[in-house]
């Protein structure tokens, strides 16, 4: 039996379709095998968010390549959808695919394959001509206690340090009907959680619209828990734009208790005019009168969200004023980023860069503050009563798991505990969340 290896680098979306490829390869008689093994087949699945992420991706690709100089290594994702050229410089690439046509990859190896590896094969093509989602059907289920479902492809919003809507092109959504199929395989494997996950999640539904009859994320929502009533406990959104968080979704969150009480809206800065030069398209006041109305109507919903620092332009006040707006706020948690200066991003061009060390020294502030939120916000539920799912062992005959509102609960559990929702009383405040009783 052929084996083949996968590492990943990069967002849930990239893992998600490493399990996609990964499959794909199983159902082709593969059996997978972990990185470090010697493979005949080695997929790369990298990152381009930053200038890092292609560092490390080369550096996997040549890690590969030395571990069997005979395998066949394919390299797939954001970095080679931007960078094919470069990509197929690299010794030992045999094959090239980006951000599509993944659905491909077992026969684009076996290609090289049945050639003895005396072809290249570079499969990347226009990927702003994209127009079509890549229904590629789950094939095996991973085994884990949380399932991620990927439902939306490509990025129109072109925020001016991101580099992404080039490396996965315009908005392409799941037809209704395959999440419906797909949640049911999950649900079926035993997953209690479904995440649904995209790289413009909020904007599910634009390109199928149709005939005046508009289709958004509520719908595909409303598909999961349909297709979910014999055994989804909890559905979970991912990255959202806070703009895109409509008074439906709101409503549905309001009545069907398996939609989590999280929200992660990415705020990126708290000041205006650092959101502006960001080409984000709302304003701080705007964003916390947002998260206010959404709480008052979903008590005990977590809040979470991503900030850069160290932004061009973002001069000390500046920040100071970011510190001042998140101090207002009360975020569940935050997730702190050095701005990274992108080639090919509007951004990298600006002037005003922040050196290094500034931008460490700010991530070291704010993540200071944001511990302090965090802690504040899981004190909130001590004394209380909260379903928690299962997922990790612990050493010493700890477990622990997330609660819907995404907190990590630690508690003393047996290993059969694992993949299963338990009610914990929360006692106290224990490492990144709270430890609890299982009831
Ligand atoms: S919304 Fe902005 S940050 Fe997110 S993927 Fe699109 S361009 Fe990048």
């Amino acid at each position: 039996m052929r084996q083949v290896a996968f590492t990943t680098l990069g967002c849930k979306v990239n893992q998600f379709e490493t399990e996609v490829m990964e499959g794909l390869f199983k159902s082709r008689g593969y059996e997978v095998v972990s990185f470090d093994r010697q493979a005949d087949v080695y997929v790369i699945n990298t990152c381009s968010v930053t200038n890092l992420g292609e560092k490390k991706s080369r550096q996997l690709i040549r890690r590969a390549s030395r571990q069997n100089t005979n395998a066949v290594i394919a390299v797939a994702g954001c970095y080679s959808q931007i960078s094919p050229d470069q990509v197929a410089q690299i010794e030992g690439v045999d094959v090239i695919v980006g951000t599509q046509d993944r659905a491909r990859i077992v026969d684009l190896v076996e290609a090289v394959l049945a050639n003895n590896r005396t072809v290249q094969v570079n499969a990347v093509a226009d990927i702003m001509q994209a127009s079509e989602f890549e229904d590629i059907p789950l094939f095996s289920i991973p085994g884990r206690t949380r399932a991620f479902l990927k439902i939306q492809e490509g990025c129109s919003n072109f925020c001016t340090y991101c580099i992404i809507p080039y490396a996965r092109g315009p908005l392409r959504s799941r037809a209704l009907a395959s999440i419906a199929v797909e949640t049911e395989k999950l649900v079926n494997a035993g997953f209690s959680e479904v995440v649904l996950t995209g790289i413009h999640l909020g904007a599910f539904g634009r390109d199928l619209s149709l005939d005046g009859k508009e289709i958004s994320l509520v719908d595909a929502v409303d598909a999961v828990l349909t297709a979910g009533n014999k055994g989804l406990k909890r559905l979970r959104l991912g990255s959202l734009e806070s703009i895109e968080v409509s008074e439906s979704l709101i409503s549905l969150m309001q009545t069907d208790p398996r939609l989590c009480l999280h929200l992660h809206l990415p705020l990126q800065s708290g000041n205006d005019k650092i959101l502006k030069a960001m080409n984000r398209h709302y304003t701080t006041s705007e964003y916390r009168d947002l998260i206010t109305g959404i709480k008052s109507r979903l008590p005990g919903l977590a809040a979470t969200t991503d900030i850069i620092v160290g932004f061009p332009g973002e001069s000390e006040e500046l920040f100071e004023s970011t510190l001042a707006f998140i101090r207002t706020m009360a975020f569940a948690k935050i997730h702190v980023f050095p701005y990274s200066r992108r080639t090919g991003t509007p951004a990298a061009r600006l002037p005003g860069q922040i050196p290094e060390f500034e931008k460490k020294r700010r991530v070291q502030q704010l993540q200071n503050l944001a511990d302090v939120q965090s802690r504040t916000f899981c004190e909130s539920f001590i004394d209380r009563e909260l379903d928690v799912l299962m997922e990790t062992s612990e050493p010493e005959g700890v477990i622990s798991g997330l609660t819907g509102n995404y907190i990590r609960v630690y508690t003393c559990g047996a290993q059969e505990s694992i993949g299963q929702i338990h009610p914990v009383r929360l006692e106290r405040l224990y490492k990144d969340g709270l430890w609890g009783r299982m009831i």
